[in-house]
């Protein structure tokens, strides 16, 4: 029987506060398709200054951000180069195969790789066989890695690398947010080596929807082009900017909240037998954790959680994820920490 429910599936389960509905029912709006839609304009910069980019466009999803990306910065047939199971390979139902054309090739392990993976990886141009490299992309933070931080160094390293072999560099930092709060430094900082950076406002930061693409304004322009062939441009899409406005200057301090509210649970399990956790890598609001051959699945770990009111998400069939967000307390995730402890430690 399920007494009140602790939802830990993922941040993207946050619903608009009742000061972030007063900030969308009062926004000023405009046709967005001839760059007249205030609130649109006024989050677009926000969140290229904040980045530290010319500028920024609004597009309705992450994932339509990072098709965008794509289609802005290859040509179908090419090969691009991604983290292991990053987004794009896991999360967006094949569509850089798709829509794009292109083939995504991991390289790293957990969700990581350095400049020199890099180099060995990139393929040339021209090459009778082979599919020429043309874009890498990073993760940051890496959400099945388990919320992984990049180290600015080995990022800064990555593009250094690509930029030497005329590969362009796309972050995929939908919790680039996570990411900055984590290593206590500014966004652009993070966003700085790329050609071009995505963010999302719909998970950790809490809006209904909304992610931005930044860049130059020479690449931010043919991301709108794209986007529009897409489907993905909109009218008065203020409504929505409004609710990442408010959401980009109420919401991004308290990530630090989540992320210890996140430790509280990795370090509660990673003391079980049967769990394998990395508490050197928890370091932001998610917490992905695996369960050996003796112990529960996940898909048991899961409906047990369940019946006690905690939800959180079955991974892959021995790995299972929870995220905190700000729709979550410090007592809420005490309380999932002891359910989900119970849960796996019961045969
Ligand atoms: C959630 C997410 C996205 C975008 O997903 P949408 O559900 O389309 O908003 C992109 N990249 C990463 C790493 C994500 O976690």
């Amino acid at each position: 029987m399920v007494v009140r429910g602790i939802d830990l599936r993922s941040d993207t389960v946050t619903l608009p506060t009742d000061a972030m509905r007063a900030a969308m029912a009062g926004a000023p709006v405009g046709d967005d398709q001839f760059g007249e839609d205030p609130s649109v304009n006024a989050l677009q910069d926000e969140v290229a200054a904040l980045l530290g980019k010319e500028a920024a466009l609004w597009l309705p999803s992450g994932t339509m951000a990072n098709q965008v990306a794509l289609r802005t910065l290859t040509q179908p047939g090419d090969e691009v180069v991604v983290g292991t199971e990053t987004h794009a390979v896991w999360h967006e139902a094949g569509a850089s195969a798709r829509n794009n054309g292109v083939q995504l090739r991991e390289i790293g392990e957990g969700g990581l790789f350095d400049a020199g993976q890099l180099a060995e990886a990139i393929k040339p141009r021209g090459h009778l066989l082979f599919p020429p490299t043309t874009l890498v992309e990073v993760e940051n933070t890496h959400n099945r890695a388990g919320g992984v931080v990049w180290d600015a160094a080995t990022t800064a390293a990555v593009c250094a690398v690509a930029r030497d072999r005329d590969v362009a560099s796309y972050l995929d930092g939908a919790r680039l947010w996570n990411a900055a709060a984590a290593d206590g430094r500014p966004e652009a900082d993070l966003a700085a080596p790329f050609d071009l950076v995505g963010v999302a406002l719909s998970k950790g930061l809490g809006a209904p929807a909304g992610s931005l693409l930044a860049g130059t304004r020479e690449v931010v322009g043919r991301a709108g082009r794209q986007r529009r062939m897409l489907g993905g441009a909109m009218r008065q899409v203020g409504i929505l900017a409004a609710a990442g406005s408010h959401a980009v200057t109420h919401h991004r301090a308290r990530l630090a909240d989540d992320h210890a509210n996140a430790r509280l649970v990795g370090e509660a399990l990673a003391g079980l037998p049967g769990v394998r956790l990395d508490l050197d890598t928890l370091r932001t609001n998610i917490v992905v954790f695996h369960l050996a051959a003796d112990a529960p699945d996940a898909a048991t770990v899961v409906a047990r959680a369940k019946e006690q009111g905690v939800l959180v998400l079955a991974f892959a069939a021995r790995t299972v994820r929870a995220v905190t967000h700000l729709d979550v307390s410090r007592a809420d995730c005490a309380t999932a920490a002891e359910v989900l402890c119970a849960a796996v430690a019961s045969r």
